[in-house]
């Protein structure tokens, strides 16, 4: 009986969400109808919101919205308004003054919290926690949609395998497995389980396609990649992000084989709207279509939207090149009004479905805005996270937890005070001095036994989103008291690390050590006092050979946002046990760039001795990484044994079973996550040496095993193969377990 209700429930809920689709078809159709062409342009539009009606006038070198413009039905959606304030008036004119009273979409990069800010979307991924990271962008949505906003730039979901790159700390890492589960959370947490509720805002796969494989890892550069790697590690993320029903797609500034993604045809009708039966629509990056002048692809901007729009980009965001071109176009005869209608289509059915026809100002709630912004649950919420985003990186000498009493602790580093930079990049809606400090997280525990010394400074002169940083390269005056405290404590804490302003986007670096003279002072300490705890604040995958071997304890706390002191506090003395796990390979240096743990092996992997020159290696450097991906440590101790499989054959259209043990050895209660890997030994095109298939976290108290099962199935094994297809071909498997990539217990299987 239970059965059949729930059936009932799933399937009348099926058929409302399906009468509802055709309900909103039927409405687009019906506005569209009635819309005149210059109207239906005026969706296409999308503009930056330094508007000249009340607002301040336009910054670094925009256009303000032109109030004749809003009024005439020329925009469609804006960027970077926020506060219900300023969306409301703008609503207002939208809703109110134009023809067909069509309300506005307004977007904002919402990537890792509004006003409470979350840990960035890398540190979060390394928590593989998909609840905590839900919880975390439905925060976000909530702020936001208090504030106005209904439509979010996140997630980026590129896949990154170059720490060069400023970037990868806005996305999941460097595996695609991973980075789909997450990608599916964050569109669950901002879109919730209905659009049409005033908590949830409308979420945007970006950036389609290939931006993090730009060459060298040089922000906007080329990108070159095989279809084999466009399959199987690019899009993957993307597709889930479809099958999780978002509703936008962005474009992305790059070229992708000689041409730009956002005159891809390729890309965004072939394999996103044709292939993948994507319903959405697709925005264009800031200025991508006019950047197709530049990339040597278009003549103009006229030629540029005839190839934008023709290639499937809906939206112009802050071109101008949609409403300044696209009507002569169609009277031209160079671009079919049928396509036009199929943008706007995409984009109303988006406004319907957030429920703006029917309420345009459900977001323009004035005591919701003041009640909603950093509420004590969200402070709650985002401390969670960013305590599950910490990775125990090396703990010798058990310097970790850290004693309450009885101990002197020295804490140290230009990061060690600062209420700004772990906000990270990409958090535009906060303010400045907002995070709670390491300082006052430890303070919290030690109160003013503890002493701090700065020892250096990391940046010169004003730090902000649209500058270059400047960063301390010689000044080392404060190397002293720092020193000198130093030697009179038995532990330091050093704080080092990347300021939060030296990631994100245009935030390439070339060098992946401590920026500054931060690496010397950490040698200087090391001088005095063996005994150092090395926190690290960063945005990206560092290279820290010097460190890894010789200082005793490192933990990874990456940028944690509003919570950040205490959450690295409760690390460090003992009140949260570290479960976090790396979601990219660290390397030992940038010459090893790109590294990542689903590499193929090459012709030579049996001659991997030294003694021989020619084997795939450097000559100068090992050729493994500092920290492989999945990599983490717990103060408890794991101890995996007796992988087991149901049957080492698979047949088609059937499953196995892989099971293992994990024993908790230690006397601490801790959690740990246990990761499948496959490996399939012979393809038509040469495998990865293995890839991540799943994982689980578990949680054991001192003593206790459990047993960890997984199912493996045809579905899991299928690849983008030498056909062109999504097949999984029969043959041998192997299968490996364990807590990281590395470390893994080991059986196989067959796929007949
Ligand atoms: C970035 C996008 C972002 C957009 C709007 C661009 O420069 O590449 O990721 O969403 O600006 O701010």
């Amino acid at each position: 009986f239970l059965f059949l209700f729930f059936l009932s429930c799933t399937s009348s809920k099926i058929i409302t969400s399906e009468k509802n689709t055709t309900r909103i078809d039927f409405k687009v159709d019906s506005l569209l109808r009635i819309m005149t062409l210059e109207e239906k342009i005026g969706q296409m539009n999308q503009y930056n919101g330094f508007w000249d009606v009340t607002g301040p006038s336009p910054k670094f070198g925009q256009q303000a919205i032109k109030y004749s413009n809003l009024k005439k039905g020329l925009v469609g959606a804006v960027l970077n308004v926020k506060g219900v304030k300023e969306v409301k008036a703008l609503q207002k004119i939208a809703v109110e003054e134009t023809r067909l009273h069509i309300p506005l979409l307004f977007g904002f990069d919402v990537i890792h919290g509004y006003k409470t800010i979350s840990p960035i979307p890398l540190a979060e991924a390394s928590s593989w926690d998909m609840e905590a990271i839900k919880k975390s962008a439905s925060i976000a949505a909530e702020e936001a949609s208090s504030v106005g906003i209904n439509w979010t730039f996140a997630p980026m979901v590129d896949v990154s395998r170059d720490a060069r790159w400023g970037r990868v700390m806005e996305g999941s890492g460097e595996d695609p497995y991973l980075g789909s589960k997450i990608a599916i959370a964050r569109i669950k947490g901002f879109q919730g389980d209905d659009l049409s509720s005033i908590r949830s805002i409308a979420a945007c796969a970006k950036h389609f396609a290939g931006y993090a494989f730009a060459e060298s890892g040089r922000d906007y550069n080329s990108v070159d990649v095989s279809e084999s790697t466009l399959q199987n590690i690019i899009l993957p993320p993307f597709k889930a992000c479809v099958e999780a029903d978002i509703k936008t797609f962005m474009n992305s500034f790059n070229d992708l084989n000689g041409t730009p993604a956002t005159g891809s045809k390729y890309l965004q009708r072939t394999i996103l709207k044709e292939g993948w039966n994507f319903k959405g629509f697709v925005v264009s990056d800031w200025g991508s279509i006019n950047e197709m002048i530049s990339h040597g692809f278009a003549k103009d901007s006229k030629q540029a939207a005839e190839i934008a729009i023709s290639a499937g980009s809906d939206m112009d965001m802050e071109s101008y090149s949609y409403v300044n071109n696209l009507a002569s176009l169609v009277k031209e005869g160079k671009v079919k009004e049928t396509t036009i209608d199929d943008a706007v289509k995409r984009i109303l059915k988006v406004k319907f479905e957030l429920g703006l026809f029917e309420n345009p100002y459900k977001y323009c709630d004035e005591y919701r805005e003041k009640t909603t912004l950093g509420k004590a649950e969200f402070q709650e919420a985002v401390l969670d996270i960013a305590k599950k985003s910490i990775v125990l990186l090396k703990n010798e000498s058990n310097l970790l937890p850290l004693k309450r009493t009885g101990l002197k602790i020295a804490l140290i580093g230009p990061l060690a005070s600062d209420k700004t930079s772990p906000l990270g990049s990409w958090r535009i809606g906060a303010d400045d001095n907002t995070a709670v400090s390491v300082l006052e997280g430890m303070q919290q525990y030690q109160g003013n036994q503890l002493q701090y010394a700065k020892g250096a400074d990391l940046t010169i002169g004003p730090t902000s989103f649209v500058r270059e940083l400047h960063i301390n390269t010689n000044d080392t005056s404060q190397f002293q008291d720092a020193i000198a405290l130093a030697k009179n404590s038995d532990v330091v804490v050093a704080v080092l690390g990347e300021h939060g302003l030296q990631t994100g986007e245009g935030r390439s670096r070339t060098d992946l050590g401590l920026p500054g003279v931060q690496q010397e002072l950490l040698e200087e300490l090391f001088k005095v006092n063996k005994k150092i705890i090395l926190v690290l604040n960063n945005g990206r995958p560092l290279a820290l050979p010097w460190a890894a071997e010789n200082i005793p304890t490192i933990l990874e706390a990456w940028h944690l946002g509003t919570q950040s002191g205490n959450a690295i506090a409760q690390v460090l003395y003992g009140d949260y046990n570290p479960s976090g796990k790396l979601p990219m390979t660290f390397p030992r240096s940038v010459g090893q760039v790109p590294i990542y743990y689903n590499y193929k092996n090459t012709g030579r992997p049996i001659m991997n001795e030294p003694e021989s020159v020619f084997w795939s290696h450097y000559i100068d450097q090992e050729k493994t990484p500092l920290y492989p991906f999945g990599f983490g440590l717990s103060y408890s101790k794991f101890e995996y044994s007796d992988i087991k499989l149901s049957s080492n054959i698979l047949p088609r259209n059937s499953f196995i079973t892989v099971s293992i043990n994990v024993k908790n050895t230690s006397s601490i209660k801790g959690k740990e996550v246990v990761q499948l890997y496959l490996r399939d030994d012979i393809g038509s095109i040469t495998r990865p040496v293995k890839e991540l298939k799943g994982f689980e976290m578990i949680e054991l108290n001192p003593g206790e095993k459990k047993t960890v099962t997984f199912i493996i199935d045809e579905k899991l094994l299928k690849f983008y193969n030498s056909n062109g297809k999504w097949e999984a071909e029969s043959g041998d498997f192997k299968i490996f377990i364990g807590g990281n990539s590395v470390d893994t217990l080991e059986s196989n299987f067959k796929l007949e």
